[in-house]
């Protein structure tokens, strides 16, 4: 399958220290793909670095088809190329429906003068429909957000960026504060959402790496460790040395 995002000899710099050292990374159209490492690996800023959030002091990171250069681009033209990212912390609007939340991220997919006269057809309550389905949420399409759990509301915005359609979905430790059935849930969710698109997740939950059942990239002090099955990884002696213990 063909390249869809390439990192190549990217480093960035925090007042002296290196966070990102020298990192390289590709990731294929429509791959799941986990990434660990111990806590201040790199992992969140490598997500900044795609996203435009940080710019690199050096390297390249090159996106699509045509390799277009991500490190020109503002953080809207990235989300508007097919970045989408999600945050820990779930930012749905509380006061309103599942259904309006997921309206709402449709709407935006239409542009900033669309978002003014947008009247929902029926191929948008289709589409509305459908997103329930694929994030769990059928039944809860009428409760408002605020009510839901917190692992509802973290599938609610893994919805309202898939109603994006984007090319590459980013999503940063999704499993922390989740019950074991919503973890497992989420592993579903995410699973089949990368049928579609690349996904990147960035996990710390063994388990819920495991169940993902992709390939796993580990960072260690902004560079990649080691990269393979998540068995192939777990028996390197370095990967066992500073994120495993003994
Ligand atoms: P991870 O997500 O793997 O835990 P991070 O990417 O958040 O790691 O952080 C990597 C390192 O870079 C940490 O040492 C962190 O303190 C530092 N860092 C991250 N962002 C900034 C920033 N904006 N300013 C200064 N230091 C930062
Ligand atoms: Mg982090």
């Amino acid at each position: 399958m063909s390249t869809l995002l390439e990192v190549s000899g990217v480093s960035v710099s925090f007042d002296g220290f290196k966070a990102i050292n020298n990192l390289s990374f590709q990731i294929a159209e429509r791959e799941l793909r986990a990434v660990i490492g111990p806590n201040g690996a790199g992992k969140t800023t490598f997500m900044d670095i795609i996203t435009g959030k940080t710019r690199p002091d050096s390297g390249r990171v090159l996106y699509g088809d045509k390799g277009v250069s991500l490190l020109k681009m503002s953080e809207n033209r990235i989300a508007q190329a097919g970045i989408g990212r999600k945050f820990q912390r779930p930012t749905v609007f509380e006061d309103q429906s599942v259904a309006d939340n997921l309206m709402m991220a449709l709407r935006k997919t239409r542009g900033p003068f669309a978002v003014l006269v947008f009247r929902p057809g029926p191929e948008d309550h289709a589409r509305i429909t459908e997103l329930a389905g694929e994030i769990g949420l059928s039944d809860a399409l009428d409760r408002k957000a605020g009510e839901l759990s917190h692992g509802q509301k973290q599938w609610l915005e893994i919805g309202m960026l898939l109603a994006q359609d984007p090319k590459l979905l980013l999503v940063d430790e999704p499993a922390a504060g989740m019950t074991l059935a919503e973890r497992e849930h989420t592993t579903d969710i995410l699973r089949e959402a990368a049928k579609s698109r690349a996904v990147v997740v960035v996990e710390h939950d063994m388990d819920f790496v495991r169940r993902l059942d992709c390939k796993v990239t580990v960072l260690h002090e902004g560079s990649v460790l080691a990269e393979g099955t998540l068995d192939h990884v777990t028996r390197n002696e370095e990967v066992i040395e500073v994120y495993l213990g003994r």
